[in-house]
């Protein structure tokens, strides 16, 4: 079977480590491809960092810091130390050194002239990873922050150094409409047998992904069935400021809410089903006259069992709304 995963960051890692676990289990055959949020990425210090790329990367290769909930284990800063002295580098900005390693890496290849999905396949084929990761677009689509009464700022500036506390009134991706999506994405959609939306943070991770044109309409092209999964359990985010994200485009912080933003392929959106927590079952019925088919799961992973169970559940209402299509 072929699932493709659409999401980007810590959320969307533990989802796939969820997918793969799954797989591995059921013993069956699996091929995973991820299609990965490249509007984090960023330059500083000279290097293109990848935030979302790189909590995928080391997290399904085991070599993330999973008390720190980011970057590399067994991680040392003195690198940074002395870009610090040398004023080259934010200092609210942690660089560890061997996370350093991999930004200078990509740095390297990407001058050389490879692309960002090539420079993606050969950071992956350090580790056996069971999963397949691909940029959205091989373009660079920065996200940068509309803050009233002031000049846009980089993501990453309004993220990490103000703790998502200024005021912004939107996002935008800077050269979006030049994009398309890169072609390993595509293939990945076009052979996929079920899609679906990992509970990566809605407007900053998922929301580029299918801003990116021709994303969409890829997506519906496909003949797998879309079924997201809610980041958003009892009217808060697990972890993160997505809820500041959410209210910047005037949307409530509610699985509910979210459901509908992506909305239902019936009428003209995305989803076939959508996952909500058991403690959102009211959003079940709420969202049926919207046409989309949402059921009620655990959905907090807090381990390798409940993020099997999460993935396994997902692909269940996958079958069984692909089942009601079919009937129709
Ligand atoms: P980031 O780019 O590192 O911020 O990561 P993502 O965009 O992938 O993920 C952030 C989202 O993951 C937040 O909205 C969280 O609420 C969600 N998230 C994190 N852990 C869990 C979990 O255990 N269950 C669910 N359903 N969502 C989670
Ligand atoms: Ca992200």
């Amino acid at each position: 079977m072929n699932i493709t995963v659409i999401g980007g960051g810590v959320g969307c890692a533990r989802f796939v480590k969820g997918v793969r676990e799954h797989a591995q289990r059921s013993g069956r055959d699996h091929r995973i491809d991820v299609v990965v949020n490249t509007a984090d990425d960023w330059w500083v210090s000279g290097l293109r960092i990848a935030p979302d790329h790189d909590s995928l990367l080391y997290a399904l290769a085991g070599v993330n810091d999973t008390v720190r909930g980011w970057g590399r284990d067994d991680e040392s800063e003195r690198v940074a130390a002395e870009l610090q002295v040398w004023g080259t580098a934010p200092e609210w900005f942690t660089l560890g050194d061997l996370d350093l390693g991999t930004h200078i890496a990509r740095t390297a290849w990407l001058r050389e002239g490879l692309s960002v999905s090539e420079v993606y396949r050969r950071l992956g084929a350090r580790w056996d990873l069971g999963v397949t990761l691909h940029p959205a677009t091989d373009a660079e689509i920065d996200t940068h922050v509309l803050i009233e009464g002031a000049e846009p700022i980089h993501f990453q500036e309004w993220w990490v150094r103000h703790r998502a506390h200024l005021p912004a009134t939107g996002f935008a991706q800077r050269d979006i409409a030049d994009a398309a999506p890169a072609p390993g994405a595509l293939e990945a959609i076009a052979r996929a047998d079920v899609v679906l939306i990992a509970p990566s943070n809605p407007v900053v991770s998922v929301g580029p992904v299918l801003a990116v044109p021709g994303m969409r309409d890829a997506l519906l092209a496909a003949s797998a069935p879309v079924v997201g999964v809610s980041g958003i359990i009892s009217g808060a985010v697990v972890r993160g400021m997505a809820d500041v994200c959410l209210a910047a485009i005037g949307l409530e912080t509610s699985a509910e809410a979210v459901g509908r933003h992506y909305g239902a392929r019936a009428t003209g959106g995305l989803l076939d089903g959508w996952l909500v927590d058991t403690s959102d079952a009211h959003a079940v019925d709420a969202l049926a006259p919207a046409g989309l088919t949402a059921r009620a799961v655990p959905l907090w992973m807090r381990d390798a069992d409940s993020s099997a169970r999460l993935a396994a559940d997902a692909l269940a209402l996958a079958a069984d709304v692909a089942l009601a299509a079919d009937a129709h």
